[in-house]
């Protein structure tokens, strides 16, 4: 990816709750999360605007409770986000801290993007907290609203928008606040040619000028995860509102968050799609029409 690397003034991150907890316990991965927000502090110390979507409310707040299955009642999923929100806030809010940088909580439901009044409220925050220059953590209000804690199902054709995962509602909040820039930092390198985990001839594609049929036919289910909800499906509806809307968008591993969050490092390993504005895309219709 080294022909792209292009200055970003307005980064919109994205990271799932399989790479924020140890899979053994379900317990937060503190390590992971010290060189995320590290990371972060720099790219606000290089003066770029840094918005952080962060899941991992539910996972934290079941490890919190000690349960153990994954939660099926809406309620005790409600419950668990309401616990662990509070508690990746507070780690947050530490280790932003520790570098000199203050973090906002911002939690969004459906009804956010799909209201008027609610949608540009919202952007008015954003744009004043980056004013402000802090970095907003966003995550879906789990806790008070059904939609979002439907589980994308395993139909790898199924690309339809869902609210309920965090690589739709990052892409929607990258449209919201005109980022150039959003990464979703995955359990995998980016989009390969095909399932890398199945076929050892897959090839990473490096660079996507522009999203057609074909990239679409890869979209592969990704995830073995049992903590988050996202696939590479998700991802490539992400990149169709992050692209449509004027943002570059990067699928990245986030086993190494470092070196994922170098932007300027020309060894980038990871996806890049490119930019690709479409003036018939209204973030107001798109999710009038598909979510509302
Ligand atoms: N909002 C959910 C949580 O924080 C996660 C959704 C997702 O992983 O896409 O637990």
């Amino acid at each position: 990816m080294s022909d792209d690397v292009k200055q970003y003034r307005r980064v919109v991150i994205k990271i799932g709750s399989s790479s924020l907890t140890h899979p053994e316990t379900g317990r937060q991965n503190l390590g992971k999360m010290e060189h995320l927000v590290r990371s972060i502090c720099d790219l606000r110390n290089q003066g770029i605007d840094v918005c952080l979507v962060s899941s991992g409310a539910i996972a934290v707040g079941r490890a919190a409770l000690g349960i153990q299955e994954r939660p099926k009642a809406t309620s005790l999923k409600q419950a668990c986000a309401a616990v662990g929100q509070g508690r990746l806030m507070m780690t947050y809010q530490k280790l932003f801290a520790e570098y000199n940088h203050t973090a906002g909580q911002v939690l969004l439901t459906k009804n956010t993007m799909v209201n008027p009044v609610s949608r540009e409220n919202a952007r008015n925050t954003f744009l004043e907290l980056f004013r402000l220059g802090v970095i907003p953590v966003v995550n879906e209000n789990d806790s008070v609203s059904t939609y979002e804690m439907q589980f994308v199902d395993n139909d790898t054709s199924n690309v339809k928008m869902k609210f309920g995962d965090n690589d739709t509602l990052s892409a929607l909040v990258a449209a919201l606040v005109g980022a150039d820039l959003l990464i979703l930092l995955s359990d995998t390198d980016g989009l390969y040619t095909d399932d890398p985990r199945a076929n050892p001839d897959a090839e990473l594609i490096s660079v996507v000028e522009e999203l057609d049929d074909s990239i679409f036919g890869m979209a592969k289910e990704s995830t073995g995860s049992s903590v988050g909800t996202g696939g590479m499906a998700t991802k490539l509806t992400a990149a169709r509102i992050a692209t449509y809307s004027g943002a570059d968008m990067i699928i990245a591993n986030a086993a190494d968050v470092r070196a994922s969050l170098d932007i300027s490092s020309g060894n980038y390993v990871g996806t890049l799609f490119k930019a690709n504005k479409n003036p018939e895309f209204d973030l107001a219709s798109y999710v009038t029409e598909s979510i509302g």
